[in-house]
């Protein structure tokens, strides 16, 4: 009989240290891992210096956007992760879900409003004409029609081209070739966003044969776009954005891609 308790209690203390190893083993092991970041899917269309771009001889992307979204992203809690896809192709891979954020010197528009939702505005742009340097007809929007007019797929400056009375576009699927076409003379004109277009002259080469005409037509503001009513995530980059205004995050990048304070 005392033989048998003996035994007994050797197979029971046997089981409960072995039910004991396992189970701690499971509780004990994330906790010594550091809690993973999830992950931000952004994508971006990257012929948009100085708010996106791939430098020279590098496929990683840079830029004024790159770099807020990877301060927002981080103050927010996640990992960042970029991709590029078509200008025109973002707001559907919103939709579809495939991606989390869109920042790509994107406008906040009425009719986008309606299929995503935007951030609070982080940049003020606007419009503006960019001919060839010897031209001396094009003096501004106003004189535009009839024209060959170059433009990016799918943007406001599109829009803008198809209400020139008699103009003939041509939708181009990056910026850069929109460019190139005035460069060979395919085109007479670029609608294109102002601080795109100025950056281009100033640092990217464009002022060897080309120069902005006229004025900034109507002001748009950029804005960060999620998928509509992901309101966690845009809870979660509005209040990381104003942060960045506040603590200098935002200024410091501004900074870099603009060389002044805002
Ligand atoms: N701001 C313009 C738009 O939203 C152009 C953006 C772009 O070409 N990346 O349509």
């Amino acid at each position: 009989m005392k033989k048998l308790f003996v035994m007994l209690m050797a197979i029971v203390t046997a089981v409960a240290m072995l039910c004991a190893g396992c189970g701690g083993d499971k509780k004990a092991a994330p906790s010594k891992e550091a809690p993973k970041a999830k992950i931000l899917r952004v994508a971006t269309e990257p012929s948009f210096a100085p708010f996106e771009f791939q430098k020279e001889g590098s496929k990683e992307f840079t830029g004024f956007d790159i770099d807020l979204i990877k301060a927002l992203g981080t103050k927010a809690g996640y990992k960042v992760e970029v991709s590029n896809m078509g200008f025109d192709a973002l707001i559907p891979a919103l939709q579809a879900g495939n991606i989390d954020v869109a920042i790509a010197g994107m406008t906040i528009t009425d009719e986008r409003k309606k299929v995503v939702d935007f951030t609070a505005p982080y940049y003020n742009a606007g419009l503006i004409v960019v001919v060839h340097k010897d031209n001396n007809t094009i003096k501004g929007f106003k004189d535009l029609a009839n024209k060959k007019l170059a433009v990016q797929i799918g943007t406001t400056g599109e829009k803008q081209a198809h209400k020139v009375p008699g103009a003939k576009v041509t939708a181009f699927n990056t910026n850069v070739e929109a460019t190139m076409e005035l460069k060979t003379g395919g085109a007479e004109a670029v609608i294109n966003d102002r601080p795109v277009a100025e950056y281009f002259l100033a640092t990217g080469g464009g002022d060897k044969f080309a120069k902005t005409v006229g004025d900034v037509l109507e002001a748009e503001q950029y804005g960060i776009a999620v998928k509509k009513g992901n309101k966690e995530l845009l809870d979660a980059l509005n209040k990381a954005l104003a942060d960045a205004k506040k603590d200098g995050t935002y200024d410091k990048i501004y900074k870099t891609w603009f060389g002044a304070a805002k």
